[in-house]
């Protein structure tokens, strides 16, 4: 289940580029373009869906395993695993995603703005 004006679906179908970390049969993970801090990543189900309530739980709970590998792929020690549902909570695109944003420290210098500081 996909949709032809969804972003992510686009990305998931390779019509508009992304910088791919993971891909399985139900999930993709890549970098996010707008980087709040190095390392930023989405990990999303391929199946498409508005809010975590739409996506059945096999994939859902593969997204979670891919979030936690993806974190530990980046040698994320500290960092924010965030997930908005409806524009009143920030979600921008209207397709499950797990932000995971890795939060460096002070000498590291790498976080810009909300949510890292
Ligand atoms: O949770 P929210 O919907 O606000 O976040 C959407 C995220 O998708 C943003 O961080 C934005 O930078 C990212 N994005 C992306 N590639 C696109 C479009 C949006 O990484 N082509």
């Amino acid at each position: 289940m996909s949709s032809v004006a969804c972003i992510f679906c686009r990305i998931i179908k390779g019509e508009i580029p992304s910088i791919k970390l993971f891909e399985s049969e139900k999930t993709l993970a890549f970098l996010d373009i707008n980087p709040l801090s190095k390392g930023h990543s989405l990990i999303i189900p391929k199946y498409h869906g508005k809010h975590i309530t739409d996506i059945p739980d096999d994939h859902l709970l593969e997204v979670l395993s891919v979030t936690k590998r993806i974190a530990r792929a980046v040698g994320a020690e500290n960092f924010n695993v965030l997930q908005n549902n409806g524009r009143i909570a920030h979600q921008m695109v209207d397709h499950v995603h797990f932000h995971m944003i890795p939060k460096p420290n002070e000498e590291e210098g790498l976080g810009i703005g909300w949510p890292m500081q």
